[in-house]
């Protein structure tokens, strides 16, 4: 199993998780798209991840929300690459308020950002996967995809949504080679961790340490923080296994906080 040439777009990917993923890829040999909001900061993470190779990446500008830009994105890799073998749908945002307090604008916005933005990129992919006989969509779950956690209405419903999304999928593709699987990470130490927690301090009317060891990681096994490092490498297993065996899945990496 490798992903030596694969043609791998990363949605997210000038930072945090999704350039992990980008890097243990380019690592394996992968071309991969690093597909971010800003180009500057995607062709500077592509420049960086080329020059360490072996395999070598490039930047597209994409918002995932809006449906000619992802298009343009995916048609320019499909004419400089020749087609797309894997798509990791992992740009993402977090908005914290209780339920009777969050602005309708902000719901609406997350929930675009994580459903809309795997709806369109997953769109866009598949016909490219279907005429090859092949391909791996990877959706960028939480254990949030599973459980609960106060403040996060917005995130907790687009996270179990991805999860119904990946499944119909895994139905779809399947008879088309095309495999779909979610990555249910814990508490992961990137930008959009680390604006939550003085955030949630307020919120919760507790100190930034408590947030961190009681509602952060209060329920892991070791009372540990998952790393990028972490999830890229079951990334790296959705993107590389060869079979339907292994599709319509969601594995969880996160210190035992979730056990189901
Ligand atoms: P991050 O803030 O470090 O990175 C998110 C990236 O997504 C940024 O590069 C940002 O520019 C990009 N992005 C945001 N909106 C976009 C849009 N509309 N179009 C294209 N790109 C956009 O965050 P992260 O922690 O690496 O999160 C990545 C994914 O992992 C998210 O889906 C998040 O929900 C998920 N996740 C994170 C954690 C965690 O603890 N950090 C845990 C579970 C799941």
């Amino acid at each position: 199993m490798n992903l030596k040439d694969k043609v791998c777009i990363v949605t997210g990917s000038a930072s945090g998780i999704g350039h992990a993923i980008a890097k243990r890829y380019v690592a394996d040999g992968a071309r991969v798209v690093i597909a971010d909001l800003k180009l500057d900061a995607a062709q500077k993470t592509a420049d960086a991840l080329t020059a360490a190779g072996p395999g070598k990446a490039m930047a597209v500008e994409m918002d995932v929300t809006d449906e000619a830009q992802v298009n343009a994105g995916v048609a320019e890799v499909v004419k400089a690459w020749g087609g797309v073998d894997v798509l990791v749908s992992n740009a993402g945002i977090q908005i914290v308020h209780p339920l009777q307090d969050f602005p309708y604008d902000e719901w609406k916005k997350l929930l675009s950002i994580h459903l809309d933005g795997a709806f369109l990129t997953s769109k866009a992919v598949l016909p490219h996967m279907y005429a090859a006989g092949s391909g791996s969509i990877i959706f960028m779950g939480s254990v949030h995809s599973k459980e609960a956690s106060a403040l996060k209405s917005a995130y907790v419903t687009a996270k179990h949504g991805l999860m119904g999304l990946s499944k119909v999928i895994a139905k779809e593709g399947g008879p088309k080679g095309v495999r779909s699987n979610v990555i249910c990470p814990g508490f992961v130490r990137t930008p959009l961790v680390e604006k939550q927690i003085p955030e949630q301090a307020k919120d919760l009317g507790i100190s930034e340490d408590e947030v961190v060891s009681k509602v952060m990681l209060g329920g892991t096994v070791d009372t540990e923080f998952t790393t990028v490092e972490d999830v890229a490498e079951i990334a790296w297993v959705f993107a590389a296994f060869e079979t339907n065996a292994l599709t319509g899945q969601s594995l969880n990496v996160s210190h035992g906080w979730s056990m189901t």
